[in-house]
């Protein structure tokens, strides 16, 4: 007999998450055919028969593969190292040090390849990331199949790369663009650092370059509390309104953070079609402020979910960064309903699907869609019994409850077990990084207190 599905999965619960974010399916079946959903249905007995594989779901709810918005993947290297330091200490006495010294091919790959683990065991099978040697990352994406929009980092200053790469970075952008022009999974993107290390020559460039390639824009927009005063000083206007001038905002640009933003910034912001990126663990733990999530979406802007790099944020888990955002917006507002789970998941999913450009394509649960796929297992004891599938997701799972992860129809994670890598001989390389940067920020400390 013929078996018209390449894969079947069986859950109790499916989240479709496409007109109605409050929507919950249950016992229902989802068919694949090579990297496309292809059948959304009730549960019946003949459905096994009709499929080469299937997955059994029992007590598991099925849900858009997540979507991390804002990240700088292989900083999962710098984790944990010289916490709750001063911040300026710790950006420019540290991170960017340590950048300078360890940021190579190879550092990239290894933080990469730690980073694929990470959202592979979180349920993150799409990203837009902001790193330098994106096309290291890309390849690292590639082969384990992954999706992602990476991005080459430009700003007023060096880059790291640039000793083994050269100072053209205009030419490593259109180059790393046409060879991922025509890719099904990876797509390449301009990434002006942020308004204050960028000035305007760079940004009328990527303006230029961005309507030109039709290619989106990924930038740090009014991420900590003194950028708007300097802006001030500077140009005389806001971030946002130096954005709008320049050309650089447009419903193909991803703003991360836009924690300070006026209310004249959120008109202009909506009139540009620019989406936001949340990243509330990152903007908490840097004292960075709130962002006015709720606001936002009055003013109907798109706003996705994201963590920024582990730097900041420690891990890659969008769902510590829905539970976290759903709370601080409740917090802030003094208004328990000011924002409810369905609206965090909704961000992580479907807004981040539409501020990467892929709405299309990714971030429901719907026929002719892409197959990225998450099983999330409901069988523990934090999780039972199941009111209400979205309250759990948002409120009550950790993260490693995700069971199956599926990308573009390639199973990435079965029972709990990733497939496509192996995590010893990653770990192993990051432990190594690890001593070499204790090392070197040890001998940092040492010359600050005896400077000779
Ligand atoms: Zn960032």
């Amino acid at each position: 007999m013929k078996k018209p599905f390449d894969i079947g999965i069986k859950a109790s619960w499916v989240l479709p998450m496409d007109q109605n974010p409050t929507q919950v399916l249950t016992d229902c079946f989802v068919g694949i055919e090579k990297n496309k959903i292809v059948a959304i249905e009730p549960l019946s007995k003949n459905h096994r028969k009709l499929c080469k594989k299937w997955i059994d779901g029992q007590g598991m709810a099925l849900i858009p593969g997540l979507i991390n918005a804002h990240t700088h993947l292989a900083m999962t290297l710098f984790r944990g190292l010289e916490d709750d330091t001063p911040l300026k200490v710790w950006l420019f006495d540290r991170i960017f040090p340590l950048e300078a010294k360890f940021v190579s091919r190879e550092f990239v790959k290894t933080g990469s390849e730690l980073a694929a683990l990470e959202c592979i065991r979180f349920g993150t099978t799409t990203v837009a990331d902001m790193y330098y040697h994106p096309a290291v990352t890309m390849k690292v994406w590639d082969k384990i199949g992954l999706r992602g929009l990476f991005s080459q980092p430009v700003m007023d200053f060096p880059l790291p790369e640039d000793r083994t790469l050269g100072k053209d970075h205009w030419g490593r952008f259109l180059k790393n663009l046409k060879a991922y022009r025509k890719h099904p999974r990876l797509k390449f993107a301009l990434a002006p650092h942020a308004p204050y290390t960028c000035g305007d020559d760079v940004l009328k460039k990527v303006a230029q370059l961005s309507s030109e390639t039709l290619c989106p824009i990924h930038i740090h927009l009014s991420e900590a509390k003194h950028e708007e005063p300097e802006s001030q000083t500077r140009y005389k206007k806001s971030q946002v309104e130096r954005l709008f001038e320049l050309g650089v905002l447009g419903p193909r640009t991803i703003c991360a953070h836009s924690v300070h933003l006026s209310e004249s910034d959120k008109v202009l912001l909506k009139q540009s079609g620019a989406s936001v990126v949340h990243n509330p663990d990152s903007n908490l733990k840097l004292s960075s402020g709130v962002a006015p999530v709720v606001s936002y979406l009055k003013h109907d802007i798109n706003v996705a979910l994201g963590t920024d790099g582990s730097a900041s944020a420690n891990d890659l888990s969008l769902f510590g960064a829905m539970d976290l955002a759903t709370k601080v917006q409740k917090l802030v507002s003094q208004d328990n309903t000011a924002m409810v789970a369905a609206q965090t998941l909704w961000m992580a999913t479907r807004g981040g699907a539409k501020a990467l450009g892929l709405d299309d394509q990714i971030g429901s649960i719907e026929t002719g869609k892409e197959a990225d796929l998450v099983l999330v297992d409901f069988n523990f004891p934090h999780l039972q019994p199941v009111h209400d599938p979205i309250s759990h997701l948002v409120y009550s799972c950790q993260g490693l409850e995700v069971d199956t992860v599926l990308c573009a129809g390639k199973i990435l994670m079965s029972g709990k077990k990733i497939l496509p890598l192996k995590a010893e001989p990653i770990f192993k390389r990051a432990k190594s990084y690890q001593k070499q940067m204790r090392a070197f920020v040890d001998l940092l400390i040492k010359k600050e207190k005896n400077p000779s």
